[in-house]
């Protein structure tokens, strides 16, 4: 039997998980137990409406059994094997299953455990692939200055958030931040301008770092984190006429608006529908698998992929995790990405989405409410 430490019992009353972006303090935290549809249970028997799907990710709700199934058949018949080299099962069946959910010419996946991994292999892919096509020197990564792409010391670089990088540094370098697509109403409460920034500051930023360094800009459908901006349609089809224009590599960070949560099964779609039109990178996490197993996506094009044949060094990608599509989770996704397209759930979602907004934007008449938003339009 383990004896607690007296001071963890006085600040943490014996609890002595280090809660991440959390404040430490003294009162017992929530301790969840279980979880069925979109409710979920404390340890003291309450029950919970879970208004915000986890962290974003419990998107087909909790306790689902087909899923808790293919979590068991997996591990009981082969629960991991690194993919270097190696293939396995279900791994093969989920990058076949998301090529066949992206548009052309997405289609080949590399797997990863987080978003921020997801992040980071997205920008490794634009620099290595820059340097294989004879560009060595486009290594600098655009994004948006209220983005959030993850909590490495390399991701945390793509924001330009001072509660996210403060006292953390150095941070990896090659990032600079693109002005936010924001209504500037909610930046400055005097300014009701409502002047959002888009093409013409994105490409005078490009111009004044130099397109030929850019290797990638690396954008967000919806900002997620940065407090659910939803930029005005239109911006991300500007932004892949500019990355045409100079060469640059679009990445969008689909981890949060993935597999439905704006009413399309990316984000990305509300702007880039025309036929072949599409990022030249996309990540994936949360939604993708539901929060049933940690596993993290990044699809590329066949042009992309086969390029890498030519790495000097290995003549394929030199990156990897050990559990980046980890069989269990692999086959738990499948099951995930069952239900969502069984039970109609991206089309649930854009309804829902709907009445949401509907039903809350009498709010923004408040004096204290400074907007309502959600996925469809800016504000
Ligand atoms: N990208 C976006 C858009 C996110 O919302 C998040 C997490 O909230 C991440 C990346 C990082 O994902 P993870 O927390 O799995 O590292």
């Amino acid at each position: 039997m383990t004896t607690l430490n007296p001071l963890s019992v006085a600040v943490g009353r014996g609890d002595r998980t280090w809660h991440p972006w959390s404040a430490i303090r003294q009162e017992p935290r929530l301790t969840l137990v279980s979880g069925h549809g979109c409710h979920v249970r404390d340890d003291l028997g309450r029950r919970y409406l879970d208004l915000r799907s986890g962290t974003l990710n419990a998107t087909i709700g909790y306790g689902r059994q087909a899923v808790v199934e293919a979590i068991r058949e997996q591990a009981s018949r082969l629960m991991t094997w690194d993919l270097a080299e190696v293939s396995t099962l279900p791994a093969r069946a989920l990058a076949d299953r998301i090529a066949s959910m992206l548009p052309a010419p997405l289609e080949y996946t590399l797997f990863c455990n987080s978003g921020s991994e997801a992040t980071e292999a997205a920008v490794k892919i634009a620099r290595m692939w820059h340097r294989i096509e004879g560009s060595p020197e486009r290594t600098l990564v655009l994004s948006f200055a209220d983005g959030y792409h993850g909590t490495t010391t390399a991701t945390i670089a793509a924001t330009a958030s001072a509660f996210r990088r403060e006292g953390v540094g150095p941070l990896s370098g090659g990032y600079a931040h693109l002005a936010t697509p924001r209504c500037t109403k909610c930046a400055d409460e005097d300014d009701h301008t409502r002047h959002v920034p888009g093409v013409q500051e994105w490409e005078a930023q490009i111009l004044s770092v130099g397109p030929k360094s850019v290797a990638a800009i690396l954008v967000e459908p919806v900002l997620s984190v940065g407090g659910v901006i939803v930029p005005p349609p239109g911006h991300l089809a500007e932004l892949r006429a500019l990355c045409d224009r100079y060469g640059i590599l679009l990445i969008t960070d689909e981890v949060a608006t993935g597999f439905g949560r704006t009413g399309k099964v990316f984000g990305f779609e509300h702007d880039l529908n025309a036929p072949g039109q599409a990022p030249d990178i996309v990540t994936t996490a949360k939604g993708l698998t539901g929060g049933y197993a940690p596993l993290a996506a990044v699809t590329v094009p066949a042009d992309i992929y086969a390029a890498f044949a030519r790495d000097p060094l290995l003549g394929g990608l030199r990156h990897g995790h050990t559990t980046g599509g980890h069989a269990t989770a692999c086959a738990a996704t499948l099951a995930v990405l069952d239900i969502v397209e069984n039970d109609e759930l991206v089309a649930a979602a854009a309804d829902r989405g709907t009445q949401l907004l509907d039903a809350l934007a009498p709010l923004k008449q408040r004096p204290t409410v400074c907007d309502v938003r959600g996925g469809g339009g800016a504000c």
